[in-house]
């Protein structure tokens, strides 16, 4: 790949890693115990799908949120540490579900002591997990599912659980300008494009020509089939520039309603930072203009043929 493409370096600083494991763990061991004890009572398989989905993605949302705070700059680290959570939640879901079952059967009293036992003491829940596997753990429809049936419904929830973690925590594409330690920011000027060969355009763009860009404004774009240009740049200093193109369609779909479809052309190609405001500058002035235009005629018309 082409060295002018943004590339993450990887740094994972330390008051962010706390934080982000801190801030994961909890997340993923409340909701999990939360988790557990709703599905002991839930008959329905589909809310415990969608439970499994929420335990999934809430802890890697967290992490993402906490990491771009944090300043991690390491998407491998971020999903090792999303299957890491996946784990904590899907033990507390046990510890959570084992907690209830205990409680409504009379073993236990309802105490927060009892919770926390049950809690630190992975062996045991294990064992119980095993006896429960013999004698199934639920009924639906007359049928309890014990054995090999039980254990595969049970890899099937824990691999929703720690799959979708691992794969959400990586959520922030922002470049980081590694000179002012802080991410980058998108602008809010994203000129549409005239629609274009990719192929060409990547070309041009990765060996400098940005005379190409230009070409593209010539004329106006069809808003339901062009590209756009999203612009990242450092808030402090003129270095870290960014350029993504994105293709937009918008289509009738079957029922009826407009789709719209965007699909990423160039992802954070390095750009200096003067093309940035000349480019834009010149999308705004040759919008403006056509504006203008548009109101000219208008007037025209209304010369020609008066209401
Ligand atoms: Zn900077």
């Amino acid at each position: 790949m082409n060295e002018r493409y943004y590339k993450p370096s990887g740094r994972i600083p330390i008051v962010g890693v706390v934080v982000t494991v801190a801030a994961g763990m909890a997340c993923a061991a409340v909701l999990g115990c939360i988790y557990g004890a709703i599905s002991f009572y839930n008959p329905f398989i589909y809310v415990n799908f969608l439970g499994a989905l929420g335990v999934g993605f809430l802890p890697a949302i967290v992490i993402a949120k906490v990491a771009y705070w944090g300043k991690i700059r390491n998407n491998p680290f971020l999903m090792v540490l999303g299957i890491i959570t996946g784990l904590v939640a899907l033990y507390f879901s046990w510890v959570g579900y084992l907690f209830v079952l205990f409680v409504s059967g009379g073993v236990f009293e309802l105490s927060l002591m009892n919770a926390v036992a049950l809690a630190v003491s992975p062996l045991g829940v294990g064992s119980i997990i095993l006896r429960l596997a013999e004698n199934g753990s639920w009924s639906m429809m007359g049928y309890t599912p014990t054995g090999i049936v039980l254990y595969i419904l049970w890899v099937v929830e824990a691999g929703i659980i720690i799959v979708i973690n691992s794969i959400s925590t990586t959520g922030n594409e922002e470049p980081f300008c590694e000179d002012c330690k802080v991410w980058t920011e998108a602008r809010d000027d994203t000129p549409l494009l005239q629609k274009q060969n990719q192929f060409e355009l990547k070309k041009n763009l990765e060996q400098e020509n940005y005379k190409f860009l230009d070409e593209m404004l010539k004329e106006e774009a069809d808003p339901t089939n062009c590209f756009s240009a999203i612009f990242n740049t450092c808030p402090h200093c003129k270095v870290s520039s960014y350029l993504t193109i994105i293709r937009i369609t918008i289509k009738v779909n079957k029922e009826g309603e407009l789709e719209s479809n965007t699909t990423d052309v160039i992802k954070n190609l390095t750009v200096p930072h003067s093309l940035v405001e000349t480019f834009i500058g010149k999308a705004k002035a040759l919008e403006e203009l056509r504006e203008q235009q548009v109101l000219e005629n208008k007037a025209d018309e209304e010369e020609e043929f008066p209401k």
